[in-house]
């Protein structure tokens, strides 16, 4: 059997590039999509995938049309799409009361839009194949909500409501959609935390550290390969014991 071809968005980011080095460990041939790759950013990312099954496309996941594209390059290409990751997002955090329509919009388009706007290109190609593999990277946030991120915490949950939803139209069809929620991992995201509030959360982890990205691409090679086929709709917490 040829390898199976997996898509991660947000590829060069801290828990993209975790993600993209665990399958592509796993045996998959791996494409990192994100939006803005600088040679900076290119040159440091190939150095921390040396020797791996992992290329790199350009993409703004908030651009159905430019989703549309990649998958058919990928799909004429490679041959076919079997494992999409939706793992690109922002926060863009203020109180509801200091919120503007772009924040709100931004979040919704890159953390939720993205998850339609991929997945609606590339069902039908798995779907053909009798094989698919989705995992959607929500967040502790859409499980309990967070001050200041009432456009992150929507977008979250509602990839929740989207993944049992797409879960359930595709089951019979050997596709799989998942979601996996982490707490706090240590990447550009949680580093951007004023150190007073990251030092309260790590306290509050009942087991006592920060995750690391490792933790949550664990989780996704897991989900993603092919003897996971009965787990399907399920959310699967990643955050120390951080919520129950
Ligand atoms: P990160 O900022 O390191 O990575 C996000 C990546 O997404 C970046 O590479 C960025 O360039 C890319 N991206 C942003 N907008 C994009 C767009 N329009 N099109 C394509 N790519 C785009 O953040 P991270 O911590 O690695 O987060 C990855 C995912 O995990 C996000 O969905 C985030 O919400 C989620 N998450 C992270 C944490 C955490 O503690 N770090 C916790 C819960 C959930």
């Amino acid at each position: 059997m040829s390898k199976r071809v997996a898509l991660v968005t947000g590829g060069m980011g801290g828990l993209g590039t975790a993600i993209c080095i665990a399958l592509a460990q796993a045996g998959r041939s791996v494409v990192a999509a994100d939006v803005a790759v600088t040679p900076e950013r290119l040159a440091l990312f190939q150095q921390a995938t040396a020797g791996l099954d992992i290329q790199v496309a350009e993409l703004d996941v908030a651009d159905h049309q430019a989703c549309g594209e990649l998958v058919r390059t990928l799909q004429a290409d490679a041959g076919s799409l079997d494992i999409l990751v939706n793992n690109a997002g922002i926060t863009r955090d203020a109180t509801l009361r200091k919120m503007d329509p772009a924040q709100w919009e931004a979040v919704l388009d890159v953390n939720l839009g993205s998850a339609f706007h991929l997945c609606r290109h590339a069902i039908d190609g798995m779907q053909a194949r009798g094989f698919g593999r989705v995992v959607n990277i929500s967040s502790i946030s859409g499980q309990t909500g967070n001050f200041g991120q009432t456009n992150y915490a929507a977008a979250k949950a509602g990839l929740h409501g989207f993944t049992m939803a797409l879960a359930r139209e595709v089951a019979a069809k050997g596709i799989t959609v998942n979601s996996v929620s982490p707490g706090y991992i240590e990447t550009p995201m949680t580093r951007a935390m004023p150190p007073e509030v990251r030092e309260r959360t790590v306290a509050s982890v009942p087991v006592g550290r920060i995750g690391a990205p490792e933790d949550i691409a664990r989780a996704v090679a897991f989900l993603t390969d092919d003897a996971t086929g009965y787990i399907t709709g399920a959310n699967l917490p990643v955050n120390g014991g951080l919520f129950m």
